[in-house]
């Protein structure tokens, strides 16, 4: 029998892989490591699409990905904390994690960070849709929407100012995004749905959106048809290394050993991860999102940046989602939240049916205080972490797998993903 090809790790190209986390990060690297051959059990201690990648906003928006931490947030932040109805929560008491999350971020708050970051960014945003489109012709059944009218709305031009002055930096970072410049008339004769408040708003060209729970889904058939486990109720508690692979342990009493793990585990990525050296806080940041009936379903999504608030249709029905909320991933939803979404889209949206909200949902996106994701081997050359993407884990899951299996399978330093090493 031929041997295994070495990596440049200097380990065995492995051939039988766990990924934890069935969310769309988890997926999307067990499908690209099945690409190169690899046999694939993804372990879920729920089931696919069971943390944040169900309610999501479902945008695929290469052109805005941005890193959270930036002056315009932090300043907005620390207001936003002293008024009640505002779309950031902090709790009053803080455990020893959130503190070090919030030093670092306040630390990485500048400009001169932001442009780093995004730097690091510009060169996975560019490969992400193209990465859906390798879905796409490799049979994952789900449509990725192009649309023709994303739009930001805003009750005044001074207030879409912000945007206009983030789509500037984001064009010197070297990311493209084409744009036009709306009068609210403008915008609502593309957008029905908008109310008579808005008054200016930026039409974004050439960004997609998904329904992220059936792609999602689509996504783990896919996996499956090609020959891949995938098992729900499996809580991964412990990983150990036996020098030749790694035993994976779960809470509901199995133990099998594989040749090399993915942590894919989302807002709990620090759990597992940290046990190998991975020192960097993954901090939820708790979102909400609930869906509605309208009169006119939008094109393409409507975001209202000023009240932190996007809507994406999602069938007949439009989702509206919002909300950072800084506490435990698995904290119960508070309808709070879910109130304050509802009032801030209220004045804002025509003919949405805002007292018959279905599928209420909380999630959490996985944020790091650098506002860069965790993609690549541990201390160990046998353990991966793939999460830490944030606000936007849809968006770079596809490119992240597509990336992380060449690196894991040939063991060459992948360019684009340096910036990303979980041991930074
Ligand atoms: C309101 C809101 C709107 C958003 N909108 C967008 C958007 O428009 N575009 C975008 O790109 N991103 C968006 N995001 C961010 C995006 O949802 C996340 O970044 C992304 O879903 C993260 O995917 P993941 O696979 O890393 O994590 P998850 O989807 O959370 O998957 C992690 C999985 O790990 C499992 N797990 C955890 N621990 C264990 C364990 N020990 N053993 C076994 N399984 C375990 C969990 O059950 C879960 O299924 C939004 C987030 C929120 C909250």
């Amino acid at each position: 029998m031929a041997a295994a090809p070495v990596t440049a790790s200097g380990l065995p190209a492995p051939r039988r892989v766990a990924v934890v986390g069935a969310g769309m990060v988890g997926l999307s690297t067990a499908w690209f490591l099945q690409e190169h051959g690899v046999e694939v059990t993804v372990l879920d201690r729920e089931g696919v699409a069971a943390g944040s990648s169900w309610g999501n906003a479902g945008w695929l928006t290469p052109g805005i990905a941005t890193p959270l931490p930036e002056p315009a947030v932090l300043k907005y932040g620390l207001r936003a904390v002293l008024s009640p109805s505002s779309p950031v929560y902090v709790p009053p008491s803080a455990n020893p994690d959130f503190l070090r999350f919030v030093a670092g971020f306040t630390r990485h708050s500048t400009m001169k960070a932001w442009k780093r970051a995004m730097g690091s960014l510009v060169p996975v945003n560019d490969l992400s849709l193209e990465s859906f489109d390798l879905l796409r012709d490799g049979g994952v059944q789900a449509p990725t929407h192009e649309t023709h009218s994303f739009l930001a709305a805003y009750r005044t031009a001074d207030e879409r100012r912000t945007l206009l002055e983030e789509i500037e930096h984001i064009h010197s970072a070297g990311q493209s995004i084409e744009f036009d410049v709306l009068t609210g008339e403008e915008a609502r004769a593309i957008e029905p749905s908008l109310s008579d408040e808005i008054g200016a708003a930026i039409r974004l060209r050439d960004q997609r959106f998904i329904n992220p729970g059936a792609y999602v889904h689509a996504l783990a058939d896919s996996v499956r048809d090609r020959g891949g486990k995938i098992l729900s109720g499996a809580t991964v508690v412990d990983l150990v290394e036996t020098g030749t692979g790694v035993d994976v342990f779960t809470a509901e009493g199995s133990r099998e050993t594989f040749d090399s793990v993915v942590l894919a585990t989302g807002a709990w990525l620090g759990t597992l991860a940290r046990r190998f050296g991975v020192r960097r806080v993954v901090q939820a940041g708790r979102g909400y999102s609930f869906s509605v009936a309208v009169d006119h379903v939008p094109d393409g999504p409507v975001y209202f940046p000023a009240q932190r608030v996007a809507c994406t249709p999602i069938g007949d029905r439009l989702r509206v989602a919002g909300m950072m909320e800084f506490r435990k991933p698995e904290a119960a939803l508070d309808q709070r939240r879910i109130r304050a979404i509802t009032e801030a889209a209220r004045p804002l949206l025509r003919g949405a049916d805002l007292d018959n909200r279905q599928d209420e949902w909380v999630g959490s996106r996985p944020c790091t205080a650098d506002g860069l994701p965790l993609i690549g081997a541990t201390r160990s050359g046998r353990v991966f972490a793939a999460g830490g993407h944030g606000m936007w884990g849809i968006t770079l899951g596809p490119v992240t797998g597509r990336l992380l299996a060449e690196q894991m399978v040939t063991g060459r330093r992948i360019p684009q993903l340096a910036p990303f090493d979980p041991m930074r």
